[in-house]
């Protein structure tokens, strides 16, 4: 922002500041006629502090000034000009400096009345701020006032300037646009009880003032606190404008309760101002509390919504003990993890389904982690799952503490180790099998070869087989005959090999087979064993059958070539065969 733009967006506040401050300064002057020379109650500096509060201290001057300004001309008007005039409007207008100052010190500023924890503070920053300046400002009145003694006009400036700040400043602080009450108050829910809560205390408050037989002024207080609970933070500043407009006319045209007690006018209203600051005090902690529990359980809502969700989507078993061990809580994976149904283990005790030889120990670990709340505990056991079988899972645990700091539940993350390491077993079968035929795809198989290559062992040999004129038995017979064809070739390969041998499909009706520690000879000769066997088998195509024949490259691994070097080689040797004639078996050269 600009200078400019800066100036132009203080000039509204700071001369509604200086305006509502000359108002306040008049309206304090009119119930100092009845006291000498000090305000019964000092409202002006209630909504210059709720200002200040809200305004970096660099622009603090503007607003000072604007005060200072505002008071000064309406005691210029007023009364003409003074030379303790100006001490007095700076005594004033610092004293709401001052309380300014502790409460950003005190780092409440921002979030004044919003929780309980800052009205304390709140009463403090007053209290310091008064009497640093009712001493001063005593001494300035006793000296404009001549004939006013200083103990009753310093005792009356803490009276009347302590409740004007204690009333005046939460009163404008959440009638300001930025705190949200009157957004709040505007919606339709809200509106209506509004109505309904003014009602309820204007009606009590004319009851109580409009008569003097009986000291009623306890009533108000039922209302007052009835419109907090239903409208929060604006609900104890409406209904004590309320109760301040009637009660205080009432009160100064000599009706109500305040008339029962001995003293003069000034005495009997700065009574009501205690009595109103009192109502005020009452009501702004239950505000303050409403407020903080209002975000406390939409925090707790937001939780809870965030915990279901993974406990509902997760892969592992989420489960919330009771302190002796009940299940209060177990995600629905236990229904298929464990294999048991969720509403059955409520209710039941963790420790039924722990393997009695494990049982002792997770026993032992529970009451040392319930000892030391603090800790996330990490313990394996072996647990019975629904079938019968015993499964090792691992427990992620931690203590949720009550207000007293007792355990009041216990949340645990169950993983069975077992199913995640069956699961990992079986991505890795996954990956690296041909999903038609079962045996291994062309990266795994080349992986074995390599790790041959790296082995101590004679490496073996190597042959490539391609079946002859495939594409023909798919033309002839259908897509669906050929992969039968395949299937059958596959399982005959598979058939015929040893444990450490190795088999993979390479290509569409390409296959490979890594004869693990046998030299070429004897690889050509099972070669053409297989050859033979395969063209004798039958496939069945559709309602007859047909036969394939393949043929085959071999080459003996050799470890000064690189893997590509021998399939190359290998494939140089299938091809030879294709060439001469096929259904034949060839071995590579050099
Ligand atoms: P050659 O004797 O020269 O090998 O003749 P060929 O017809 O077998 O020729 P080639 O090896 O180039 O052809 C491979 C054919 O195999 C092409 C394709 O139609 C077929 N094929 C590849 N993969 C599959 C498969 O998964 N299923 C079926 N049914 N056919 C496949
Ligand atoms: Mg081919
Ligand atoms: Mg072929």
């Amino acid at each position: 922002m600009s200078i400019r733009e800066q100036l132009r967006a203080m000039a509204l506040p700071v001369v509604s500041t200086m305006l509502l401050y000359a108002a306040l300064t008049a309206a304090g002057g009119l119930l100092t006629r009845l006291n000498h020379g000090i305000a019964l109650i000092w409202l002006a500096n209630g909504p210059l502090l709720a200002m200040l509060c809200k305004t970096p201290p660099r622009q603090w001057p503007a607003y000072v000034v604007a005060a200072w300004t505002g008071m000064f001309g309406v005691v210029l008007a007023v009364s003409g000009w003074h030379p303790i005039a100006m001490p007095y409007a700076m005594v004033d207008v610092g004293e709401a400096v001052i309380a300014a100052a502790l409460l950003r010190r005190w780092r409440v500023n921002d979030t004044l009345f919003r929780s309980i924890e800052t009205m304390p503070v709140f009463v403090a920053a007053c209290f310091v701020s008064v009497a640093l300046c009712a001493l001063p400002g005593a001494a300035v009145a006793v000296v404009a006032y001549q004939g006013s003694l200083f103990r009753p006009v310093f005792v009356d400036w803490i009276i009347g300037h302590g409740l004007g700040l204690l009333l005046g400043t939460p009163l404008a602080l959440v009638a300001r646009r930025d705190e949200g009450v009157w957004a709040e108050l505007a919606r339709p829910r809200h509106a209506v009880i509004a109505v309904g809560v003014v009602l309820l205390v204007a009606v009590t408050t004319l009851a109580t003032f409009w008569q003097d037989a009986l000291p009623l002024l306890f009533l108000p207080v039922l209302p007052v606190v009835i419109a907090t609970f239903a409208l929060h933070r604006a609900g104890a500043a409406v209904s004590i404008v309320i109760v301040a407009a009637i009660g205080g006319v009432l009160t100064v045209q000599g009706h109500g309760p305040v008339m029962l007690m001995h003293g003069d006018a000034a005495a009997r209203l700065q009574f009501f101002q205690f009595y109103l600051a009192a109502l005020f005090v009452t009501a702004l902690p239950i505000a303050a509390l409403l407020k903080q529990r209002e975000a406390l359980s939409q925090a707790l809502a937001e939780n809870e919504a965030r915990y279901r969700l993974l406990a509902d989507n997760a892969t592992d078993i989420m489960v919330t003990l009771n302190p002796d061990g009940t299940i209060r809580f177990i995600s629905p994976s236990v229904r298929e993890i464990a294999l048991y149904e969720p509403e059955v283990l409520v209710g039941t005790s963790l420790i039924d389904i722990i393997s009695p030889e494990d049982r002792d120990r997770v026993r032992a670990y529970y009451h040392a982690g319930l000892a030391a709340p603090e800790r996330t505990v990490v313990l394996e056991f072996r647990a019975v799952k629904a079938d019968g079988v015993a499964s090792w899972f691992e427990a992620n645990s931690r203590i949720v503490i009550d207000a007293d700091g007792r355990p009041a539940a216990v949340v645990c993350i169950l993983r069975d180790l077992d199913g995640r390491k069956r699961r990992e077993a079986e991505l890795e079968h996954a990956a690296s099998t041909d999903p038609l035929t079962g045996v291994l795809n062309r990266t795994a198989f080349r992986l074995c070869v390599e790790k041959r290559l790296r082995a101590d062992a004679p490496p073996g040999t190597l042959a490539l087989i391609d079946v002859d004129h495939f594409k023909r038995v798919n033309d002839v017979y259908g897509h669906a005959a050929g992969d039968a064809a395949l299937l059958v070739l596959a399982d005959l390969l598979r058939a015929n090999l040893r444990t450490d041998d190795a088999v993979g499909r390479i290509g569409g009706e390409e296959f490979a087979i890594l004869f693990a520690g046998r030299d070429c000879g004897a690889a050509v000769a099972i070669c053409d064993r297989l050859r033979d066997t395969l063209a004798r088998t039958d496939i069945p195509a559709g309602k007859g059958s047909l036969s394939i024949t393949m043929s085959a490259g071999v080459m003996p691994l050799r470890r000064d070539l690189t893997i590509d070097a021998l399939f190359s080689r290998a494939d140089e040797a299938l091809y030879r065969a294709k060439a001469l004639g096929r259904n034949r078996t060839e071995r590579a050269v050099g």
